[in-house]
């Protein structure tokens, strides 16, 4: 559903992507892990077009993003993105925050969208909290609103940029429970996330990025007891 190939992103004369080709099939969780810096962010951003890259190509569920970004609109539909700053809006309440692109963007009736919105409340465990504004949510569960929001656009792939690392400790676990039990439902999901217990229980594979290249793919159980890279190795000891 995503086939990623050879590509390259230079930012000014840094070049940040040097040659990324991932595929990930339908239903499948992928998690990036890699020292800062070494592009998890921009690659993943590619995929829906919040970031350009200048060559190789990627292909989003048959639908080509080229450089150009013309087919921005219908990547943006079908590619949800969670963020590691939930980024809702601290104006609108929970339940606005979720109907507001399925309102303006897929011209449902604020009925419809809010019906899909409790639902989704639900399904993350936030139900009683639809009419409050972010600012009187804990962390964990803004960001479970986050996660129901990109959910609220049916997309058919989740994006998560290290979802939990701007969470206190005791609330890191409401969210990868969430995340996991999307992963159950055949979701298919790129995570970039140092949160070694979820990507060994939840991955089919774990891929080490660095320096702007992909090192190693692996499954769980090779990635973190028996990787094939020096660089790995290394890696993991830094953070295991
Ligand atoms: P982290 O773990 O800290 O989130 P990351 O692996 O996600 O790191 P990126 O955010 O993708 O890394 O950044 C990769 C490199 O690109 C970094 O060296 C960063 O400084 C640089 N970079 C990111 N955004 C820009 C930008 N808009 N302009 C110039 N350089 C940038
Ligand atoms: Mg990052």
């Amino acid at each position: 559903i995503i086939i990623a190939e050879n590509v390259h992103k230079w930012y000014g004369k840094f070049h940040v992507l040097q040659g990324v080709s991932l595929s990930v099939n339908r239903g499948e969780v992928v998690v990036i892990m890699g020292p800062s810096g070494s592009g998890k962010s921009t690659f993943i951003r590619t995929f829906n077009a919040l970031e350009e890259y200048q060559k190789g190509s990627i292909i989003i569920d048959g639908i080509t993003l080229s450089h150009d970004l013309r087919n921005i609109d219908a990547i943006r539909q079908e590619v949800g993105m969670v963020f590691q700053q939930f980024n809702l809006f601290p104006h609108l309440t929970v339940l606005q925050n979720i109907t507001l692109a399925p309102i303006w963007v897929r011209r449902w009736s604020k009925a419809k969208a809010e019906e899909l919105a409790m639902q989704l409340l639900e399904r993350v465990g936030i139900l009683e909290q639809a009419q409050k504004y972010p600012g009187q949510l804990s962390g964990g569960q803004q960001q479970r609103v986050a996660i129901a929001r990109a959910l609220a656009m049916q997309p058919k792939i989740m994006l998560f940029d290290e979802p939990t690392s701007a969470l206190d400790p005791e609330m890191v676990r409401e969210v990868l429970d969430v995340m996991r039990s999307l992963a159950r439902d055949g979701m298919t999901m790129v995570v970039v996330t140092h949160e070694v217990g979820f990507a060994r229980e939840v991955a089919d594979r774990v891929i080490l990025m660095d320096s702007g290249s992909l090192v190693e793919s692996a499954t769980p159980d090779i990635f973190f007891t028996n990787p094939q890279e020096d660089r790995t190795r290394q890696f993991l000891s830094q953070i295991l």
